[in-house]
């Protein structure tokens, strides 16, 4: 395991010269969010936090920082969960929030050229506001659009369009050497030798820093529309998904919960949502260019559903009723951590057909070791957010306790050759649960592809694996 420099007055001085401006920031000066991210248990402060501003700025940073063997750790917005920002060991923290220009709308190739610290939610309204549609959609809308590259981020409409990989086309990265590189461009296709953008993507920033991204947009459907459609159980619910999927009605995202994820949402968000009255759910979506394109499509769905067990299809086709459904789908994580004070996460991905066995099982731990259990996700994908509540739990049965469960579920997973995360990422917290699955000879290949980046493994030490 390699040891890091602590930095000195000498080092300050240094970041000071390169990051002017105050945009350094140390010792009290540090805010304490910094330290943590969204919901991962690690909280670790680092000894400086810098802003840049510029790659080239990034780059004098990792060329000192590697020839001084001090850690850096790249930070979007801090909204991950696995604590894959978190500076474990300490050094520097790279906060890549004022890196958040939009630099360019290429309407012939339908590119947006974007720099790292642009958020998500700034990015979609950008780009919306033109007729135009950037697709990935995961549930924190601040997160960076740096974050997401970094995690690979999935989100709701994953079913239809893909994850962050398939709308990037191009990357900025600078290594720890110091060197900017291009990676790819805006070219539509390329067969051009190893894809480093793609292994970049979803790299957690343990192989590079992004500094700029080209990002894929296509035209913004002009319609949507949402059905909710409750069933008497889970597993009548996820048996229509296939089913859904076969019939060539290509819905955007489908997306499973459970009555009482709906009702914590209800009490954090302090509104209702259009039902609660059936145990499982479905929120199945569709877009097309116009609402003649879409009906026959929802219709044959929502036919579908009710020939093979579902109670009601309730349509959301006006404004209101979609922010009130898709608006609430957003809090499910927030709402189950306010009712249960803490919590953890299981981010599997298990091939579609083993979803609901998969939250029977996970149900059934609650028996096993008295942890409450939730669950919602993209059943569309096969992605589960599962987590394990601690309620009035004494400290030391919570830990028991959330370790068993977890445990349970990654062993699970494998039993149904899953995969440990869909995609909020490894981080700090599932490295264990990563090594378990893929095993020795795909750790240690990792394990070379990190020193090939990075040698002095000065990259965001620590994360998604060890180091020998
Ligand atoms: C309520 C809620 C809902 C969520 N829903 C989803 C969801 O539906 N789908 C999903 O995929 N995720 C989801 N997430 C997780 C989280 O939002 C994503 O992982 C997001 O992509 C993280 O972005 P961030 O800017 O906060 O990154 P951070 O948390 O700051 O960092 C995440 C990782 O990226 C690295 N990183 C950040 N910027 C750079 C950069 N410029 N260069 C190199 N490395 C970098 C960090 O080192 C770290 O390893 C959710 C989180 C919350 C709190």
């Amino acid at each position: 395991m390699n040891s890091y420099t602590r930095l000195n007055q000498e080092h300050i001085k240094i970041l000071q010269q390169i990051f002017t401006q105050n945009r350094v920031l140390f010792g009290e000066a540090i805010a304490e969010e910094y330290g943590h991210d969204e919901l991962s248990g690690m909280i670790a402060m680092p000894q400086a936090v810098v802003q840049p501003l510029s790659a080239a700025e990034v780059s004098q940073l990792l060329r000192f920082a590697s020839e001084q063997q001090i850690a850096v750790t790249p930070r979007g917005q801090g909204t991950g969960l696995v604590g894959g920002c978190v500076p474990v060991c300490g050094g520097i923290l790279l906060d890549m929030s004022k890196m958040n220009h939009i630099l360019e709308l290429d309407m012939d190739n339908l590119t947006l050229t974007v720099e790292p610290g642009d958020l998500l939610m700034d990015v979609a309204k950008f780009v919306e506001e033109r007729q135009l549609f950037y697709p990935p959609d995961p549930g924190e809308k601040s997160a960076s659009i740096g974050g997401n590259i970094s995690t690979n981020a999935g989100g709701m409409r994953a079913v239809k369009y893909g994850v962050t990989r398939d709308y990037i086309r191009g990357l900025e990265v600078v290594l720890t050497n110091g060197t900017i590189l291009n990676l790819s461009g805006k070219v539509a296709k390329n067969s051009s030798g190893y894809d480093l953008k793609d292994l970049i993507i979803g790299s957690e920033g343990t192989l590079a820093v992004v500094t700029k991204a080209i990002l894929k947009l296509v035209p913004y459907p002009a319609e949507t529309i949402s059905l909710l459609i409750p069933f008497a159980d889970l597993s009548a619910a996820i048996s229509t998904v296939p089913l859904i999927l076969q019939s060539r009605t290509n819905p955007v995202a489908l997306e499973f919960f459970e009555r009482e994820t709906i009702m914590a949402a209800e009490n954090f968000l302090g509104k209702r949502f259009p039902d609660h009255s059936a145990p499982a759910y479905l929120l199945v979506s569709f877009d097309g260019n116009s609402l003649a394109e879409i009906e026959h499509v929802y219709e044959a769905a929502a036919e579908l559903c009710l020939k093979n067990g579902a109670l009601d299809v309730l349509i959301a086709d006006t404004t209101e009723r979609k922010e009130s459904i898709w608006s609430a789908r957003s809090a499910f994580l927030e709402g189950i951590k306010a009712a249960a004070g803490e919590i953890d996460e299981c981010d599997v991905v298990v091939p579609r057909k083993s979803v609901a066995e998969f939250m029977q099982f996970a149900h059934s731990l609650e028996a096993e070791y008295g942890v409450g259990m939730r669950g919602f996700g993209h059943a569309g994908d096969g992605n589960l957010h599962i987590y394990a509540m601690r309620e009035n739990m004494q400290e030391s049965d919570w830990q028991k306790g959330k370790k068993a469960v977890m445990e349970a579920l990654y062993r699970r997973a494998e039993f149904y050759e899953g995969q440990v995360s869909g995609e909020h990422g490894i981080g700090w917290e599932k490295q264990d649960y990563l090594l378990e699955r893929l095993g020795e000879a795909q750790i240690s290949l990792m394990q070379a592809v990190k020193l090939v980046f990075d040698p002095s493994c000065i990259l965001n030490p620590q994360k998604i694996f060890k180091m020998k």
